[in-house]
């Protein structure tokens, strides 16, 4: 049954090292109390006050009636067929449900978490367009999906990429700190290389986390190499014409010598044509990149996925590409946690 928090109760998920030092100073504790609580939140994982064992017991019971770790509430979640994916839902303390999403494979565990309540950018293809844009995510709505699903996971989480609900670069600020907390050595210690961020092509902040040389992966969300197509299936790219976005991720390449990702959405009867193969190699020319096929995945819209015979020969007509190429086959696919499938109701009861 979910619990909602108190909304004056202040969670401590998603705080640094000095937003702890700051909280603790405050009511008369000493600053090195902060790297425990930090060590006892992100490193050990402890899901309670009472596990922090070097923790006096009078600050122990003050962070018990003052305070909470975890900011989330998991609401309930559903498995594939296979048991190799898991979607979860989880109750923000405002109310809101979001779902993120685990998959394992071989002795890969990945998890793919939400950034945004809804999402504004409305692409045609994707069921979290479709509810609209509610709000960010804090740093630790975002952290807390991390470390709720690591609960529940046996294996470690191995990968994180934020490509659940939202767009990422729509709230910058947010996930950089979740994603810098996820990488932090005293803390999570998941490598930089292991952390994703995906975009529909937001082009300043791609050139900002490129100038900040962020040392995450980034991943662009082209679907078409047409700019009126591409407007079509992802309006906000209106603002962000294909000739400039190009340059963007020429720019992060030159800054940080990392190949970014270009995804691409096959559509059946949209950008799936041998023309729209030999377009795509045109418009990303000699820029070391890789580019990812993901065959639709349908959430009941006109959009169509094309039929296996069609992925192949577009995969094919990319093989003399100079970048590398590769095929996702999206995972539980029939629990609607493929690919652009996430959404929730956004005024649904969980109880
Ligand atoms: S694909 Fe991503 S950016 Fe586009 S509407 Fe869905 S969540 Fe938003």
């Amino acid at each position: 049954m979910p619990v909602t928090q108190k909304k004056t109760e202040v969670s401590l998920v998603g705080m640094d090292v000095p937003a702890l030092e700051k909280i603790l100073v405050e009511i008369g504790e000493p600053r090195f109390r902060a790297r425990q609580l930090f060590n006892w939140i992100y490193a050990r994982k402890v899901p309670a006050f009472r596990d922090m064992r070097n923790i006096p017991k009078t600050l122990r019971r003050r962070l018990e009636s003052e305070a909470v770790i975890h900011t989330l509430t998991k609401v309930g979640h559903s498995g594939s067929d296979s048991d190799s994916t898991r979607k979860y839902l989880f109750q923000l303390v405002t109310g809101e449900m979001i779902e993120a999403v685990w998959m394992r494979e071989k002795n890969r565990v990945t998890v793919c978490l939400s950034t945004q309540v809804g999402c504004a950018a409305d692409c045609a293809f994707c069921a979290t367009g479709r509810m609209g844009f509610r709000r960010n995510l804090t740093p630790g709505e975002i952290l807390d999906q991390f470390l709720l699903l690591q609960a529940e996971s046996e294996p470690r989480i191995t990968n994180v990429v934020f490509m659940g609900m939202g767009e990422p670069f729509l709230n910058y600020r947010n996930v950089m700190q979740a994603a810098e907390l996820l990488n932090h050595p005293d803390g999570i210690s998941l490598g930089a290389r292991k952390i994703t961020v995906s975009t529909v092509g937001i082009i300043p902040k791609i050139l900002r986390f490129a100038d900040e040389r962020r040392r995450f992966k980034l991943a662009i969300s082209l679907n078409s190499a047409r700019q009126e197509q591409r407007q079509k299936i992802m309006p906000v790219a209106k603002n962000y014409p294909l000739p400039e976005l190009l340059s963007a991720a020429r720019y992060y390449y030159q800054k940080t010598r990392n190949h970014p990702t270009f995804e691409y959405v096959l559509m059946a009867g949209i950008n799936d044509s041998g023309n729209d193969a030999r377009r795509l190699i045109r418009l990303i020319g000699e820029l070391p990149c890789k580019v990812n096929v993901i065959p639709y995945n349908e959430i009941g819209s006109k959009i169509k996925r094309p039929d296996d015979d069609r992925v192949e020969r577009f995969v094919r007509t990319l093989y003399n590409a100079p970048f590398t190429v590769t095929v996702r086959w999206s995972r539980g696919v029939d629990i609607g946690a493929g690919c652009g499938q996430l959404a929730v109701p956004l005024n649904e009861d969980p109880r």
